[in-house]
């Protein structure tokens, strides 16, 4: 059997030649994975639009000596609310340049990862504020670090081990997680968190995706943008690719 079937998210595209484009996508059967489109630059292309980013497919592939042929795809979501606003754009460009930087090919968390994408934008596209977005991106960074093996440490100190309670502590970017006031001391390079945000963010780790907890109820967009960043320089700090998306933010905020 040379050709195969599998549902992919669209992450990036360069071009091949005047006509062909290869694209990067994250599969669900085998996490990372790149294509030829054949002629989609022409204007009668039969997988046209299906190939832009951030499109959902059910695809058929060809398998190549080189590289895979992508015959057939149907579009399963466009996302398309996201396409007209410019921060669920940024915001869903940042989720899947970490899946870009994190999944790998012939991944056995592909299903895993690939749901959690496919969940993440949808929630994006939807959203109805800022606030729902972040909370999206969240419960995405913290998931996405756990199932990857870079798992974010939020119950016990990472210096003592000690648990911490409802008390002041503080978020180690550098180490993924938190760490008690007395051990912060000799530390001192870190950032003060509430135990409320603490409290926040084990719910949008350990609860569903779809949960909507009483955190995400009572969350505004100040705690979200500071949770948000938090965990985009732990991401940056791990991982082996460079941000594009993330420079982007910063200019336009
Ligand atoms: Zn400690």
């Amino acid at each position: 059997m040379n050709n195969f079937v599998t549902d992919a998210i669209n992450l990036k595209a360069y071009n091949l030649s005047e006509s062909d484009k290869i694209i990067v996508m994250y599969s669900k059967d085998k996490g990372l994975i790149k294509g030829v489109a054949k002629g989609v630059k022409k204007p009668k292309s039969k997988l046209g639009a299906r190939m832009d980013l951030l499109v959902a497919n059910k695809l058929m592939l060809y398998k190549g000596k080189n590289l895979d042929r992508i015959c057939q795809a149907e579009a399963l979501n466009t996302f398309h609310k996201t396409r007209q606003n410019m921060d669920k754009i940024f915001y869903s460009m940042y989720i899947t340049e970490v899946v870009n930087n994190f999944g790998v090919e012939d991944d056995p968390c592909s299903k895993e990862i690939y749901d959690l994408l496919y969940k993440a934008l949808d929630k994006i596209s939807n959203a109805i504020d800022n606030v729902e977005i972040l909370i999206a991106v969240i419960k995405f960074q913290l998931k996405m670090m756990a199932i990857s093996g870079f798992g974010i440490e939020l119950d016990t100190c990472l210096c003592c081990g000690e648990t911490v309670k409802d008390c002041n502590m503080y978020f180690s970017s550098k180490m993924g997680g938190i760490v008690c006031e007395s051990c912060n001391e000799t530390l001192k390079a870190n950032a003060l968190m509430h135990y409320k945000l603490r409290d926040f963010l084990n719910a949008c780790l350990q609860y569903d995706f779809d949960y909507v907890s009483e955190y995400d109820e009572k969350a505004n967009e100040k705690v979200c943008s500071v949770c948000f960043e938090l965990l985009k320089d732990y991401i940056n700090i791990h991982s082996s690719k460079k941000f594009k998306s993330t420079n982007i933010l910063q200019e336009i905020k």
